[in-house]
């Protein structure tokens, strides 16, 4: 080692001179000592490398103590964040699928402390984590009984382990559907216990088919909506009533995964094209399976409607606890459940908000909102998507304002590492703001956030 690098190592500041700096006061306030002192010794490492290295002069100080700062506020950068959603996917995954209604919020805040969980007001005693909500699902799906899980997944999970490990499951080759985030139908099939038995084609699957399938091992017939693809051309599938009247004929149940999870129809919605719980339930599917944070407009969660008994070997089975529900999801299933109670089409519910806003209100928002950031920016109508794996080809008209600019992606990141971060769409010459998933009430928060992020 050449004497000189020995030595500006040696000219370090030990950790202790560098925490009791002026200039880590603040960072100490804010991110807690033992954070401040876990990046000072990371920023000390580093600069003995560079010596080491021969690169760069000591350090001062108060450099280290600010590279340390930054460390730590770009590590806490990456906690959850609010974000405001100019994409125009409502049910936008990556930013946490629906919003949830001002009751729901408001359910989980109060849910935040001590709460009846799992207690019994009247009596004092031990009440169920579950009974509550799953009445409610079962009143707003008319639905002999409901659970409700932590998410869909998980409810498909328990209910092929809780109804048929160890057995076959039968299930078409044009259903084995995979959704965003590694859940394959197969591989969560695999998972369960059950053994999958495929029939039919991709394109065609007749019932014939799951007839020919069905042998004393057969636990369940399971009908998948394909959620997030279309089959079209030539295509048969057998419908969810078929399949339920066949089920009864053999004695095995039938179960769909719905996933997107749309109560009843809206007639004139963007939405026709989308099977429905009641329709599933009417057609007699012994349990449907659906997420609460898709077309339901609630937290994330996984609820199954249908047969009672079924459903007792599902909340039974062990694997239920490992995928309950917690506190603050099921606060907020409750409050968006009634308000599904209270109307068919619950405005009040975001996500049904942003699907069925009228284009003429969003078209005048947009007009507003290009007036008062001035030049560079423009008024168009624009084409949203319901997102969350719901409705793949149904497009929403929608109304936005496109941002001219030279660098597009400079803009966009600009507008991600505003105050309130807005995601925006970015196109080759401009980046796009839709209108239809910013709530109304924060178009003069976008202004003012598209404003000061202009320039730089
Ligand atoms: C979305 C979806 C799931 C998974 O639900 P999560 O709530 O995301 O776990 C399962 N099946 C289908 C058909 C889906 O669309």
């Amino acid at each position: 080692m050449p004497q000189e690098v020995g030595d500006a190592r040696s000219r370090l500041p030990q950790l202790d001179a560098l925490l009791r700096h002026p200039a880590a006061e603040e960072p100490i306030d804010t991110h807690g000592r033992r954070a401040v002192a876990e990046a000072l010794r990371g920023e000390l490492e580093r600069a003995r490398h560079a010596l080491r290295d021969g690169r760069g002069p000591v350090p001062r100080d108060h450099e280290l103590v600010a590279a340390a700062d930054d460390a730590l506020h770009r590590q806490r950068a990456g906690r959850l964040t609010r974000v405001i959603n100019a994409t125009g996917v409502v049910l936008h995954t990556n930013l946490g699928r629906a919003p949830l209604s001002a009751a729901a919020r408001a359910a989980v805040a109060a849910a935040a402390g001590y709460t009846t969980l799992e207690y019994e007001l009247d009596r004092g005693t031990r009440g169920s984590r579950t009974r509550h909500v799953g009445a409610l699902a079962a009143e707003a799906c008319g639905t002999e009984g409901a659970t409700a899980v932590n998410n869909g997944a998980a409810a498909l999970l328990l209910v092929l382990a809780a109804l048929a490990d160890g057995r076959e499951v039968i299930v078409s080759r044009g259903e084995l559907i995979e959704i965003g985030g590694s859940y394959r139908l197969p591989d969560v099939m695999a998972a369960s216990g059950a053994r999958m038995v495929e029939v039919g084609t991709t394109n065609r699957t007749r019932l014939s088919d799951y007839r020919a399938a069905i042998t004393d091992e057969s636990a369940l017939l399971l009908k998948v909506h394909r959620s997030n693809y279309d089959v079209v051309g030539f295509t048969e599938e057998v419908s969810v009533a078929a399949l339920a009247e066949l089920g009864r004929e053999q004695g095995v149940p039938t179960v769909y995964d719905l996933g997107s999870g749309l109560l009843r129809a809206v007639p004139d919605g963007p939405l026709t094209a989308e099977p429905t719980v009641e329709a599933a339930v009417r057609a007699g599917a012994d349990l449907t399976i659906f997420s609460g944070d898709k077309l339901l407009g609630g937290p994330q969660a996984g609820l199954v409607v249908g047969r009672a008994d079924l459903l007792l070997r599902c909340n039974q089975h062990p694997l239920a606890r490992a995928v309950r529900l917690d506190k603050l999801q099921r606060a907020a299933l409750e409050a968006t459940l009634e308000a599904h109670l209270r109307d068919d089409l619950p405005l009040e519910v975001p996500a049904l908000a942003m699907l069925h806003a009228d284009v003429a209100t969003i078209e005048q928002r947009a007009r507003w909102m290009a007036a008062e950031l001035g030049e560079g920016a423009t008024p168009v109508a624009t084409e949203g998507l319901v997102g969350g794996g719901a409705s793949p080809g149904v497009t929403l008209a929608s109304w936005g304002v496109t941002l001219g600019t030279a660098d597009p992606d400079g803009l966009a990141r600009r507008l991600r590492a505003a105050e309130v971060p807005v995601i925006a769409r970015v196109e080759r010459d401009h980046v796009l703001l839709d209108l239809r998933t910013v709530p109304p009430s924060l178009d003069a928060e976008v202004v003012d956030l598209v404003l000061g992020s202009r320039d730089g």
